[in-house]
């Protein structure tokens, strides 16, 4: 069965490159007009420009998504010039890797802030809309991190909140035609896993190939992998499939 959305806008944060660029690419191909969040919205540029040359329609608002005032602003921002929005992709996201004995409270602080108070308030702050349209899609951006990972207690403890979080809302929303589910992607190639090679002083190429060596699909994953996935959560085809995590991993432990 295919639910009826009203509208047809969405919201992606940390849509400025990488995963969440992809994300919003590919939902404005689908006929979404798209509010790309990032920290600056002079960092949109590319990502919007991408979306309108092909047609679509995307705004570059910056927020950060740690920050209450300021994502009730840019959600706002989105329902004024795009419309009111049913669909959100809580992607933001930052690194702050280090073992636990290293790790400070501000490594700490910074990354639960940014994935699950972001993803909490930007939810909050959305859900009106959703609601009164009685449709709505909300996905979480998770990771394989959430099964435990060394040197990411604070990453592994806040995408593992994800999960919890997004099975609670998929309860609380579901009664409203709104669906609440995670993608967990494993290694995705993008200036996050850049950034951790060069933290740990691997060429790239080798630290790719240390990893992949433990993908049964046999290569690295690409923020379209994910931006595949999102499509379909997102859809209104998938109006009975709520509190998941598709994990989008190549086969790695899950
Ligand atoms: P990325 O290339 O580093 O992109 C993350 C984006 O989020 C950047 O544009 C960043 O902006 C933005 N951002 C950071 N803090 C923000 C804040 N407080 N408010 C708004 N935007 C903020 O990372 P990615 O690899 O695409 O990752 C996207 C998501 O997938 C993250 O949640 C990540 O944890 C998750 N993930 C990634 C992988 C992987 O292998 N890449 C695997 C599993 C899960 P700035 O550039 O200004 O910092």
């Amino acid at each position: 069965m295919t639910d009826t959305p009203s509208a047809r806008v969405a919201i992606v944060t940390g849509a400025a490159r990488g995963i969440g660029a992809a994300v919003a690419a590919r939902l404005a191909a689908a006929g979404h007009a798209v509010g790309i969040v990032d920290l600056d919205a002079e960092t949109c540029a590319e990502a919007v420009e991408k979306i309108r040359a092909n047609g679509g329609t995307a705004l570059a608002v910056g927020a950060d998504v740690a920050d209450e005032e300021a994502v009730t602003a840019a959600v706002a921002t989105v329902a004024a010039e795009l419309g009111p929005p049913t669909v959100l992709v809580n992607n933001a996201g930052v690194l702050r890797d280090n073992l636990l004995f290293r790790m400070t409270t501000a490594d700490w602080d910074t990354v639960m802030g940014v994935h699950l108070r972001g993803a909490f308030l930007t939810s909050r702050a959305v859900q009106g809309f959703m609601v009164e349209a009685r449709y709505g899609r909300i996905v979480n951006m998770s990771s394989i991190s959430a099964l435990g990972n060394r040197g990411q207690a604070n990453y592994s403890a806040a995408k593992a909140g994800l999960q919890g979080l997004t099975r609670t809302l998929a309860m609380e929303l579901g009664r409203f035609g709104i669906t609440v589910n995670a993608i967990a992607p494993g290694f995705i190639v993008t200036d996050m896993t850049r950034s951790t090679a060069d933290r740990i002083g691997l060429d790239f190429a080798e630290f790719e190939a240390s990893l992949v060596a433990g993908i049964p699909v046999g290569r690295a994953g690409v923020p379209e992998d994910v931006a595949a996935a999102a499509e379909y959560l997102t859809g209104p085809d998938a109006g009975f499939v709520s509190g998941q995590v598709l994990y989008v991993a190549g086969g790695e432990r899950t």
